[in-house]
């Protein structure tokens, strides 16, 4: 049985900061490559020695407004197909959009196991303007650094124990 995690958002949200992070946690085991190409899409990660495959939406480039919401569809739809947990993305230094209003109908649509993450909660300060997300009508997110990586461990403890 295999695990796949599928990372999905707007740009620029953080998605390919966290799975590079995911990646080289990885890759510092058992791969010592070097070089190794940082832009692929898929990887293989842990954690506590459960294994998963982590897809990283998104890369495509954001000419017009049309264009951004349909590859956004297209990529939430895919990751929904593919994925058996979804970490969904959030930025706190944008705040919440229209556009995460839609991914987030999608999302719960589909019943997979959706993860909410607010991302570039770098301080105190961002944690309390995180709040702001509760209006999605949720109970729990998680606030993350991407950046620094802080976070992230009370996250991959939820997701693994759910598999
Ligand atoms: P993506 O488009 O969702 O894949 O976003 P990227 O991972 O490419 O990140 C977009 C920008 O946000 C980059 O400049 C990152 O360095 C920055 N970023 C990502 N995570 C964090 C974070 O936790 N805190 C801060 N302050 N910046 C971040
Ligand atoms: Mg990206």
């Amino acid at each position: 049985m295999s695990n796949i995690v599928a990372i999905v958002g707007r740009p620029n949200v953080g998605k390919s900061t966290l799975f590079n992070r995911l990646l080289e946690r990885r890759e510092a085991i058992v791969d010592s490559t070097a070089g190794v190409t940082r832009d692929r899409h898929y990887g293989k990660s842990d954690w506590n020695g459960v294994e998963f495959t982590v897809i990283d939406t998104g890369g495509y480039e954001v000419n017009t407004e049309d264009v951004f919401q349909e590859e956004i569809s297209k990529q939430v739809q895919l990751a929904i197909d593919e994925a058996t947990s979804i970490i969904f993305m959030l930025n706190v230094e944008e705040g919440l959009t229209d556009t995460d209003q839609e991914i987030f109908e999608m999302l719960r649509r589909s019943n997979k196991p959706t993860y909410i993450v607010v991302n570039k909660v770098d301080s105190a300060k961002e944690e309390l303007a995180a709040t702001e997300f509760y209006q999605l009508g949720i109970d729990k997110y998680y606030t993350l650094s991407s950046a620094t990586g802080s976070g992230t461990g009370e996250l991959l403890d939820d997701i693994v124990k759910d598999f």
